[in-house]
């Protein structure tokens, strides 16, 4: 299927989600990933009005940005060793996954500007799962205070791979909960504001329960 009748589909998913939910579709940002395809097939998506591309790892962005650069905004959405910082982290707009301490250093090392990010969190307690736990999140974000090129603009999270809606819900609403309570806070360094949740399988879901930013690979771009 080519990319422009796959868009116009999830728009009207988006559509009739945020009409569920009493919601506005421009307070949802459709992030489409590219981590499964070529280069070719990420131009069809910007030439049918993507605007936001996600990578997950470090070869696939690099390979996607050297030819597409600023016509896009660059989402880092996978789990990044710190070596690799350095190589990245002054050409991307958001980073998905700041899930440590050491990580954070090293960001606030090599950027020569705030990077805005979100705050990986493993809402599901699934081990094979990247993030922080959601007890420990308030007080992981208390202590980036001290690296002034971080600002957490929102948290983000993978629901599990199950098909009970009741579950997947019940992790989008941990997040949102954890969310609301981090933003009361009224860190500077934290404002806190986004939800980075909903996938191809279940974005529908997520902007019912308050994304604002969803990322979709499969039923967008396809896998191959
Ligand atoms: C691959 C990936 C996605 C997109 O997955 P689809 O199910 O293909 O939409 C979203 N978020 C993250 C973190 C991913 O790694």
């Amino acid at each position: 299927m080519d990319v422009a009748t796959n868009l116009e589909q999830i728009q009207q998913n988006i559509g009739e989600a945020c009409r569920k939910a009493g919601r506005k579709e421009e307070e949802i940002t459709l992030i489409g990933v590219t981590k499964y395809v070529t280069i070719e097939r990420t131009e069809e998506a910007l030439a049918a009005g993507v605007r936001h591309l996600g990578e997950n790892r470090l070869e696939g962005f690099s390979e996607k940005y050297n030819a597409i650069g600023k016509r896009a905004k660059w989402h880092f959405i996978g789990s990044l060793q710190s070596r690799k910082v350095k190589d990245m982290i002054n050409k991307i707009d958001m980073l998905h996954s700041l899930d440590r301490n050491s990580l954070a250093k090293e960001i606030n090392k090599r950027a020569e500007r705030t990077v805005p990010c979100f705050v990986q969190i493993n809402t599901s307690g699934e081990a094979s799962k990247h993030g922080i736990e959601p007890e420990q999140a308030l007080g992981f974000i208390e202590g980036l205070a001290q690296y002034d090129k971080i600002q957490v603009v929102g948290l983000m999270t993978m629901a599990p791979f199950v098909e009970d809606e009741t579950i997947i819900r019940q992790t989008f609403r941990t997040l949102k909960m954890l969310r609301d309570e981090v933003k009361q806070k009224d860190y500077q360094h934290a404002p806190c504001r986004y939800l980075s949740m909903g996938m191809s399988n279940d974005y529908q879901l997520a902007i019912e329960e308050g994304a604002t930013h969803i990322r979709i690979g499969s039923k967008l771009v396809g896998q191959k």
